[in-house]
């Protein structure tokens, strides 16, 4: 049947295009900057793309050989003997991390205790702890007792030593080497920058330190906090020789579905004895209910590496965007990517509060709610967060957060849909022209 309708034409479609943005409090200007900024980023959309396409299969796969059931899905109560869904999804996780074992639990309250029962598990009065890439994430200070924390490793008699990154980024080799001693037992490698402007590391340069390592004293464990590095590449750390990797499932592994939890994907030993230390020794990893926990989990993972290239193009567009703009964005936006994180260096603590209510204000949750700076736990300054989530304070949900100190830099992260971050992003950008702090091309 011909109707004799018109296809619309090239002009008509962009006004379509562009009606719900106005609708939501989106000005033409700011929109068609954002049009002009995406136009150039069609390859690396296809690149990114390809891996989750790429990681999708490497899910499926792992699922399928796990032999992942209906009865996966029900979960259990009480002590949780023989949970079969929570067994078969912990070899699925070493399925998809190529390790011997892997402990993914609902009782990991975050990624913050996923790294601490890694830590405290594996580590015994005596041993050292080594940091080769510089300061861990903040809230790992607590952890480790750089900063006096009760129940702390510290407190358990065990020491801390830390090698800082060269000014460029680079590895301190011989610093590496020196501080390597009878006492290291373990070494900690932070894969994302989290709240600093170092560049996260790829899994590439990650495989390179280890086998450094590896080399001089073969008996030393090498963790990796993978913490918003899942799924962003095709390999992860533990296929570069790292002994464990240790993450949070609400961000990128979780795929925005999982309400709680933290996993573990390492070597038998390591598992083993994070399972004793999670629940208790004689009990091991035997016994936690999965409650209702795990539909969630199955099929967050199963959705994880789509998700997590949203979030990448949400980082790329806005690392575009802003540097477009004139502000120092780390990673650049033509530079690889390693990580979901995007930090933006405004050196103005105002613009890092308005960044952030942008944020909150394209939220699908609480949209209506303005946060500002307060002093979290954890934290070594105030903070600002923007986090409109349906999982409470999840990250993997488009995100940003801003210490106020000095650069002023905001790092922003997440999206679970592309659409989602798109818009977000472009929000934070009508928030900084309204508020009058970015003029340019707006005013
Ligand atoms: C988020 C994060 C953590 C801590 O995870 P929480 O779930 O916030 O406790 C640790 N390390 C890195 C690199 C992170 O990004």
């Amino acid at each position: 049947m011909n109707t004799g309708e018109k296809r619309p034409t090239q002009e008509n479609m962009r006004e379509m295009r562009y009606r719900p943005y106005r609708s939501m409090g989106i000005s033409r200007a700011v929109y068609d900057f954002g049009e002009r900024i995406l136009a150039e980023l069609a390859e690396r959309f296809a690149e990114i793309d390809a891996i989750a396409e790429y990681n999708q299969l490497k899910v499926l796969e792992a699922m399928q050989k796990a032999k992942v059931s209906e009865a996966c899905l029900q979960g259990t109560t009480g002590y949780g003997y023989n949970d079969l869904g929570r067994e078969t999804l912990e070899q699925v996780y070493a399925a998809v991390f190529h390790t011997q074992d892997a402990l993914v639990r609902p009782q990991i309250t975050c990624g913050t205790h996923a790294l601490a029962l890694a830590l405290m598990s594996n580590l015994r009065p005596g041993d050292e702890l080594l940091s080769p890439v510089g300061k861990p994430y903040d809230t790992l200070e607590e952890v480790i007792g750089i900063r006096p924390s009760r129940g702390s490793l510290r407190e358990y008699g065990i020491s801390y030593r830390q090698v800082d990154l060269l000014a460029d980024g680079g590895f301190d080799y011989p610093g590496i080497e020196k501080a390597l001693n009878e006492k290291t037992r373990l070494v900690t490698i932070q894969r994302s920058k989290g709240y600093q402007t170092r560049p996260t590391l790829s899994v590439a340069r990650i495989g390179e330190l280890i086998a450094f390592i590896k080399a001089r004293r073969p008996d030393v464990i090498c963790m990796v906090d993978n913490c918003y590095g899942e799924f962003v590449e095709t390999q992860e750390p533990t296929d570069v020789g790292a002994d464990l990797v240790v993450g949070s499932l609400i961000k990128n592994p979780g795929g925005g579905l999982a309400p709680i939890g933290g996993y573990l994907a390492g070597t038998k030993e390591c598992i083993e004895n994070a399972a004793f230390r999670l629940t208790s020794p004689g009990l091991g990893r035997e016994v936690g209910a999965s409650l209702s926990a795990l539909p969630s989990f199955y099929q967050g993972l199963f959705l994880a590496p789509s998700v997590t290239a949203g979030a990448l193009k949400g980082a790329v567009f806005a690392a575009n965007l802003y540097e477009r703009l004139g502000f120092t964005v780390i990673p650049g936006g033509s530079e690889s990517r390693h990580d979901i994180i995007q930090a933006v260096s405004f050196g103005d603590p105002e613009m890092v509060i308005a960044f952030c209510q942008g944020i909150q204000a394209a939220a699908p949750v609480d949209s209506h709610v303005t946060p500002y700076p307060w002093d979290m736990p954890g934290y070594d300054s105030q903070v600002i967060m923007a986090a409109g989530a349906f999982v409470s304070g999840a990250s993997i949900e488009l995100s940003a957060d801003g210490p106020i100190k000095p650069p002023y830099a905001v790092y922003f992260q997440g999206g679970l849909t592309w659409q989602h971050a798109k818009f977000g992003i472009l929000k934070t950008l009508q928030f900084l022209v309204e508020k009058g702090l970015i003029k340019g091309p707006f005013s």
